[in-house]
């Protein structure tokens, strides 16, 4: 009999509405003590997947009134019995809710214990589960899609494919291990080689998508470089809606970083507006500079500003130097001034460039399809299996380098025990990805990462 827990399950601010979720054997009956139907049937009379209307009450006091839906074991989020009851948003209405609940003998639900309970039923997979924080934490559009793809388990059932052989496998080879006479065939260690491959080239694969998907579950580090007054915060004020780096025309005003958020395209920009390069004896300002350049080299993007309005300084030529080889969109700013700028050395040292105006806001699409182009993140599949997050990519760099293993073994003449060794433990890697073999410990890291109520 697992003790019932219950928790707020929405967010602790003020809103229309506040959900209080209660899950366990007692989760209607608790439920039963403090919400009274107006209907005069208790829930525990009622169907799965019924919503009463009814009074919430602590004792003799009246809390609230609300909706209490009952979902029954196992058909719920938990597979347990639950009941959520809806009240009116409020913080301290909605904690009364709960301190009632938990009176008539719930217990607070840890972080994710109500995911973690889910998934111990068997009504989710370990990387569905996963899935579901990332679908409450995706801040964009491709980021949304990946983990909706994973919540239908599209990784799961990679895996489960790429398992499925290896089993299929160790099955036959126990057959020769039970039956130490009979030697295995070149014929049959050949299909054990080809297996191993074609496995080892699934996992590759997905290894792939973690790197390339660094940019959905991170965003994208952007930096905004130029020298002073070419329009650098101008740009970012305009790209994240509001002002808030400092705009000047004094050159170097913008003395260190200042970070934004922004959604372009399908993605996240985390945007740094950067202390303007110019040589400088400023001791403050030069500590800037650095920092720019620090930035600079480890960014996923860099949109590098050019005023068109004058020629290109050597500041200009220092910085396109610097920057040419890097994933790069050339911005001439200012295109609403008469153009006194030498384009060409632009154009021939750059490959994705944009003409815009940052103070009349014109040219925006174009630095959008730009920056799309340059991130290739039409090339970025939402759709299909992804790895996830650092644990999940071990797991698969784990079985692959196991199933190297067995290759090698197989090619220098090792026994097929030894082969065996090494197939069983990398089938060992795929079964803790998806949580079929899983250590408690590993289960309790994955679920602390969620809030208390999910
Ligand atoms: P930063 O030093 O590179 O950050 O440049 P700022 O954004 O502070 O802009 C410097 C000056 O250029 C300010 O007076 C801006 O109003 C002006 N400016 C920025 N973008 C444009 C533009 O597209 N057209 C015109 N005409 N002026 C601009
Ligand atoms: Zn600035």
């Amino acid at each position: 009999m697992s003790k019932t827990i219950a928790a707020i399950s929405t967010p602790r601010a003020a809103g229309g509405i506040s959900v209080i979720r209660i899950s366990g054997d007692n989760a209607i009956a608790i439920a039963d003590q403090v919400f009274f139907p107006v209907s005069g049937k208790k829930l525990f009379q009622q169907a799965g997947y019924t919503a009463a209307f009814g009074d919430i009450r602590d004792g003799e006091h009246q809390i609230d009134q609300g909706v209490a839906l009952v979902f029954r074991s196992p058909k719920s989020y938990t597979g347990e019995d639950v009941v959520e009851i809806s009240c009116h948003g409020g913080i301290l209405v909605t904690e009364k809710v709960l301190r009632a609940v938990l009176r008539e003998g719930a217990f607070p639900a840890g972080p994710g214990e109500f995911t973690k309970r889910a998934f111990l039923n068997g009504k989710l997979t370990l990387t569905q589960a996963e899935a579901v924080t990332d679908l409450i934490n995706a801040e964009s559009e491709k980021g949304l899609k990946a983990a909706q793809c994973a919540l239908k388990g599209a990784l799961y059932q990679k895996i489960s494919t790429v398992l499925d052989e290896l089993l299929s496998v160790t099955a036959h080879i126990a057959a020769y291990i039970d039956y130490p006479d009979e030697d295995i065939d070149d014929m049959e260690l050949e299909k054990i080689k080809i297996v191993c491959e074609s496995c080892s080239e699934s996992l590759r694969k997905l290894l792939e998508t973690f790197d390339r998907g660094k940019v959905i579950r991170e965003g994208v580090e952007t930096v905004i470089i130029g020298r002073p007054n070419v329009g650098k915060s101008t740009l970012m004020n305009l790209l994240s809606g509001y002002q808030k780096s400092i705009v000047t025309n004094i050159p170097g005003t913008t003395r260190d970083v200042v970070e934004e958020s922004v959604n372009i395209g399908d993605v996240v920009l985390r945007l740094a507006d950067t202390a303007g390069i110019r040589e400088t004896d400023d001791i403050i300002e030069k500590a800037g500079v650095e920092r720019t350049f620090d930035r600079l080299m480890s960014a996923d993007l860099v949109l590098a500003v050019f005023d068109s309005s004058s020629p290109l300084s050597d500041m200009d030529y220092t910085l396109i130097d610097k920057i040419k080889e890097m994933p790069t969109v050339a911005i001439i700013n200012k295109s609403d001034l008469i153009a006194n700028i030498d384009k060409k050395d632009i154009y021939n040292n750059f490959k994705h460039i944009v003409e815009i105006s940052a103070a009349t806001q014109t040219g925006v699409e174009d630095l959008n399809l730009a920056i799309n182009e340059v991130l290739r993140l039409n090339d970025i599949s939402t759709s299909g299996a992804m790895l996830a997050n650092e644990r999940q990519y071990h797991c698969v760099l784990r079985a692959d380098s196991l199933l190297q293993g067995a290759l090698e073994a197989i090619q220098v003449g090792f026994t097929i025990d030894a082969v065996d060794i090494s197939i069983e433990s990398a089938i060992s890697a795929l079964l803790e990805l998806t949580g079929e073999k899983v250590t408690d410990a590993v289960v309790n890291e994955v679920f602390s990462q969620f809030c208390v109520g999910k």
